[in-house]
């Protein structure tokens, strides 16, 4: 039997439309709805979810695709010093000392120093994802654990919180500076106020680069005080690595001839490999 015309006056019914999913909607609506979802899981996540289905996260002592920047097995195996240091190098020794036999030749013009770690793994993948892997992530958490660190060593004093700049042409190449970002979580853990005190006048090479005798000259006159005024003023200088403290001493030695009363260093990690003289 042929199926009877239908009436001129008749009409398709509806498309169906599943008002929970996208089914059934035309093209264009269909892609706007996706959005309208994506920007609600936007909006009660953050965009932590959305950016972990595009670019996981590996964790940066591992490299484990953890959904973290340090997993928790890196974070309790991290070579954190705790016990007996040098106060003004940081450096683990039997007894608490102020000053230790690479203190009187090096880093004489720093009052104090606060290192988070030894320079070991998984403390050397995590900086080395900081500095080299587009990890500016990673300043934040590092920054706020290296303010525990730093904290008892202020007994109660207000300083101002600054960082070891690198040079501007190698800062655009990089895109960031590492150690101006772990400055300023250093200073928002402790509530202190942070400027730029320091400026590069020389690209200079890579310490590591150098044997220990080049690295004083390499660093020497490298740095210029900015224009903040540090007269009278206590200052902490953040760096990721502290080595044989070349570095952190000339910074100490240009902020105290521009008048600052007292210089304490704060980094992630001494490096014990120059530990002997
Ligand atoms: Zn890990
Ligand atoms: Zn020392």
């Amino acid at each position: 039997m042929p199926t009877p015309p239908a009436p001129a006056s008749y009409r398709a019914p509806p498309r169906y439309h599943c008002p929970r999913t996208a089914a059934g909607m035309p093209g264009a609506a269909q892609s706007i709805y996706i959005l309208y979802i994506l920007y609600i899981i936007y909006n009660m996540y953050g965009c932590h979810l959305l950016a972990e289905l595009l670019f996981p996260t590996r964790c940066a002592g591992c490299g484990r695709y953890e959904g973290r920047l340090l997993c928790a097995s890196c974070l309790s195996s991290l070579p954190l010093i705790k016990g007996k240091v040098c106060l003004r190098c940081g450096k683990p020794t039997l007894y608490e000392v102020e000053w230790c036999l690479l203190c009187r030749r090096r880093v004489r013009h720093l009052d104090a120093t606060a290192a988070l770690a030894v320079y070991e793994e998984p403390m050397r993948s995590a900086i080395h994802k900081l500095k080299y892997g587009n990890g500016w992530r990673l300043a934040r958490p590092l920054g706020f654990m290296a303010a525990v660190r730093l904290a008892p060593l202020l007994r109660g004093s207000h300083p101002l919180v600054t960082f070891v700049p690198m040079h501007p042409r190698k800062r655009r190449a990089r895109g960031y500076d590492h150690a101006e970002i772990l400055g300023k979580a250093v200073a928002e853990a402790l509530g202190l106020p942070f400027a730029a005190l320091l400026e590069r006048t020389r690209v200079t090479s890579p310490q590591a680069s150098l044997d220990y005798r080049s690295r004083k000259g390499n660093v020497r006159g490298s740095f210029r005080p900015a224009r903040e005024k540090v007269r009278g003023r206590e200052v902490v200088v953040v760096d990721d690595v502290m080595t044989t403290g070349y570095t952190l001493a000339e910074c100490a030695r240009v902020l105290k001839v521009a008048g600052a009363e007292g210089v304490t260093a704060c980094v992630l990690a001494r490096d014990l490999v120059d530990s002997f003289p």
